[in-house]
């Protein structure tokens, strides 16, 4: 058993909080300088601000502005300490969570661990798509797209130039739709100046959605807005087809069709993602832990489950689990503290209710739609708005600045600043790039 550094000495209950993505660092703040000892454990030494991810994979910001050391955010909080640590497994009897570097005892635990990309249950495309949900899957996919350029001028056949610029985004949500975006504008203003070998017109984007329309959480009228931006922007949006199969480069649509693409960017869908050791009958919908309108953990008053990963059973509003935003994991990570403190001094619960602010995504230069308070935005304020607001998400005044200087060039210039390929392993053969991702992760 691993011992407490000396500056925990066991006045106060120990809090485990695992994960320091938004909720965990909304518990954070929350728990500063309370009488509470707390261990935030995560298996990676930073935060990760995901909604910029597909930023760093198409080359427009790099990892540093958008990551944030967790040592950073609480070396100097007294009553908090960092492990950076995987936890393998929880113990709801003993209370403690075994991790690769120890185990850890709890009087409260806290499972904040987010969500993993959900390819359900197809193998193949998840051996050869690739996903994005995290650091390592972003510099994967931005080194890979610069490689299929340089691939692409070597190709001995039209066919084959044709298939290695092929970029086919799976999922028409606002992943989907920003990624998709933000290829066809390396298209515009990338490939002419890098690549002058190739002819930019023959690179090709494609968005695929199974329902009938994309950003399907926001009004029709935004959905039909975005369609139409990217349309007009060069995509190809196919409305009402899903993916069947990915082999050999083909990938086979419902509605019959072949698609030939080396690149297949899986934004599909998103699912649960916790340790072992919890029975399943504690897992509901999308992989998620079901937890009360406290967000207690089923029969276990002491296990709390906030953001991605936690599906609040007996809210009437969202009877399928909230969705997997930003927003709902500080909410829940405020409203869980809250409870933990009140459940340690006797006073009664809070149930949790999200405020729904609204919500927007980005399609391109001077294109976004945004809905807040019923209101619809879109066009220039939109973007600018979206840049504003997610600026000020960021963690930490250094990653403000680098992404704001990141963004000026890159709208000046017209360029995406950090085209460079750091790994050349990303697709040499079936299986290369999970086992590249495995091996990073
Ligand atoms: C590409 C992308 C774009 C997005 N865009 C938006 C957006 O525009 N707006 C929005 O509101 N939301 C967006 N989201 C969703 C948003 O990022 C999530 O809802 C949010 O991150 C959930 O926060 P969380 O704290 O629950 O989990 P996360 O932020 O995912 O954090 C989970 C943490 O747990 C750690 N962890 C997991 N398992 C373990 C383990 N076993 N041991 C130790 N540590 C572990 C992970 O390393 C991670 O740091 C986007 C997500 C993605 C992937």
């Amino acid at each position: 058993m691993m011992k407490f550094s000396a500056r925990f000495e066991g006045r106060f209950p120990h809090v485990i909080v695992v994960g320091g993505g938004f909720a965990g660092l909304e518990l954070v703040r929350q728990f500063k300088n309370q009488p509470f000892e707390v261990t935030l454990i995560d298996k990676q030494n930073f935060h990760t601000f995901q909604p910029l991810l597909y930023q760093l994979a198409s080359g427009g910001i790099g990892p540093d502005g958008i990551a944030y050391p967790l040592r950073k955010i609480v070396g100097v909080i007294p009553n908090i300490r960092f492990r950076m640590a995987e936890v393998q497994s929880v113990d709801l009897v003993q209370k403690c969570v075994k991790t690769n570097v120890g185990t850890f005892p709890y009087d409260y635990l806290i499972l904040a661990t987010g969500a993993a990309t959900h390819f359900f249950g197809n193998k193949a495309i998840e051996a050869q798509a690739f996903g994005l949900k995290s650091i390592q899957d972003a510099l994967a996919l931005r080194s890979s797209i610069l490689l299929r350029f340089e691939k692409a001028i070597n190709a001995s056949s039209k066919d084959e130039r044709l298939s290695h610029l092929h970029f086919v985004v799976v999922g028409g949500g606002p992943t989907g739709v920003e990624t998709a975006g933000a290829l066809i504008e390396m298209k515009q203003h990338v490939l002419p100046v890098d690549y002058r070998e190739l002819d930019a017109s023959e690179m090709k984007v494609t968005l695929i959605e199974a329902s009938p329309r994309i950003l399907a959480a926001m009004s029709p009228t935004s959905s039909e807005r975005a369609r139409l931006d990217l349309e007009q922007m060069g995509v190809e949006v196919k409305l009402g087809v899903a993916v069947q199969s990915y082999q050999s480069g083909v990938i086979r649509l419902s509605d019959g069709e072949n698609l030939k693409a080396e690149t297949l960017i899986w934004s599909a869908g998103v699912k649960g993602a916790f340790p072992e050791g919890l029975d399943a009958s504690l897992v509901g919908k999308s992989n998620r832990l079901m937890v009360n309108r406290y967000l207690q953990l089923q029969s276990h008053h002491d296990v709390w489950v906030v953001g991605d990963v936690a599906l609040v059973v007996g809210d009437e509003q969202y009877p399928n689990g909230h969705p997997m935003v930003a927003p709902v994991a500080v909410q829940q990570a405020k409203i869980a503290a809250f409870n933990i403190k009140s459940q340690a001094n006797g006073k009664p619960l809070r149930a949790f209710k999200y405020r729904d602010n609204g919500s927007m995504a980005t399609i391109g230069r001077h294109k976004a739609v945004m809905e807040a308070m019923g209101f619809k935005l879109s066009g220039i304020l939109a973007w600018l708005g979206w840049m504003f607001l997610h600026l000020m998400l960021l963690v930490g005044f250094r990653n403000r600045l680098i992404v704001f200087i990141n963004w000026m060039w890159n709208y000046f210039s017209y360029q995406r600043a950090i085209r460079l390929i750091t790994r050349q392993d990303v697709f040499t053969g079936q299986n290369q790039k999970s086992a590249y991702q495995n091996e990073n992760q």
